[in-house]
């Protein structure tokens, strides 16, 4: 019996859709090579992803997993080796060098990795927000009145005139927040924005990120180490070795007794050739190895050890 002559064969869908035609970002069998020397590194093997307008994505993975070199992917700062990458309707494959640089002073907005990276130490809070529109030849009144309103929002206006060495760890990081969203990106990229901060200032940047999504509508996402951070996304998109591996989804229920609860169930991604990555501790619990058996059944696939039978 050929696996497509079961039960599920009356529910095969119709014709194929291009993956991820209605998703915002769209990451199809990504593949970025470094060489350095004789040696390559595979920091992304095919890796597959989509966000859709006005979602708040928490990216997690170990070091080395590939994340960062994901976001500089969609923030048009690093090309992709091979594979497919589109953020709107830019094609971040076949921009031209002219593309790209718009593509990054309107398109998206990026935080990077080391807060100090994000600022100029020798400018002001409001001119580096500023500095972006200036470029973009916002204005003036338009640029003085976002400035205000953007430092405003994630509560850093009382250091508009101050110089990054006289801020705060989270202050700075807020105001790299507003810097990237100067030109109304429609997505914000944020490299582990709480790495370098303890918990209390990583809530207030974290709001300043729920802030941009929630009330600028921005999509956001965002690379965190943090399991209290990743833990209050609805979606947290789990990368190892260079792919999507799993993801969990979180939804706030009521329940009977009219108490909030957050539900989180997770999911094993798989790409579009069908594979799947089986967690380590289900392999280790039925000794799963190279090869196993798969049964298709009416509401499930089973996958069960090779007996050798
Ligand atoms: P993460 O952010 O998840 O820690 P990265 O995306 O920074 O991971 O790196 C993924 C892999 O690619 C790592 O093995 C890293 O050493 C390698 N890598 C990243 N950037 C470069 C680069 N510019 N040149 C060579 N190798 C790199
Ligand atoms: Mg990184």
């Amino acid at each position: 019996m050929s696996l497509l002559d079961g039960p599920l064969s009356a529910r095969r869908a119709g014709p194929e859709q291009e993956f991820g035609h209605d998703a915002l970002i769209v990451c199809d069998n990504l593949v970025r090579i470094y060489q350095t020397g004789s040696i390559e590194v595979q920091a992304l093997q095919g890796l597959d992803l989509l966000v859709h307008e006005g979602e708040m994505v928490a990216i997690i993975g170990a070091s080395g997993s590939g994340k960062s070199t994901l976001l500089s992917l969609l923030a048009g700062t690093d090309a992709p080796t091979a594979g497919r990458a589109r953020v709107a309707s830019w094609d971040l494959m076949s921009m031209s060098r002219r593309e790209r640089v718009h593509y990054r002073r309107h398109a998206v907005g990026l935080v990077r990795q080391q807060t100090a990276r994000n600022l100029v130490p020798y400018l002001s809070a409001a001119q580096m927000v500023d500095l972006p529109m200036t470029l973009a030849g916002v204005p003036r009144r338009e640029r003085r009145s976002r400035t205000g309103e953007l430092l405003e929002s994630v509560g850093v206006a009382h250091c508009a005139r101050r110089r990054p060495a006289q801020m705060s760890g989270g202050e700075q990081m807020r105001v790299a927040i507003c810097v990237a969203l100067a030109n109304r990106p429609r997505v914000l990229l944020a490299d582990e924005p709480t790495g370098e901060l303890d918990t209390e200032t990583s809530g207030e940047v974290f709001g300043a990120l729920r802030t941009a999504n929630s009330q600028l509508g921005v999509t956001v996402v965002m690379v965190t180490h943090d399991p209290d951070v990743s833990g209050q996304v609805e979606r947290t998109v789990a990368i190892r070795a260079g792919r999507t591996s799993s993801e969990v989804l979180r939804r706030s229920t009521t329940g009977a007794d009219g108490e909030h609860r957050v539900v989180a169930e997770e999911y094993a991604i798989m790409d579009r050739a069908g594979r799947v990555q089986v967690p380590k501790d289900y392999r280790e619990a039925l000794a799963l190895t190279r090869r196993v058996r798969l049964a298709l059944e009416t509401d499930q696939v089973a996958i069960r050890p090779d007996t050798g039978a």
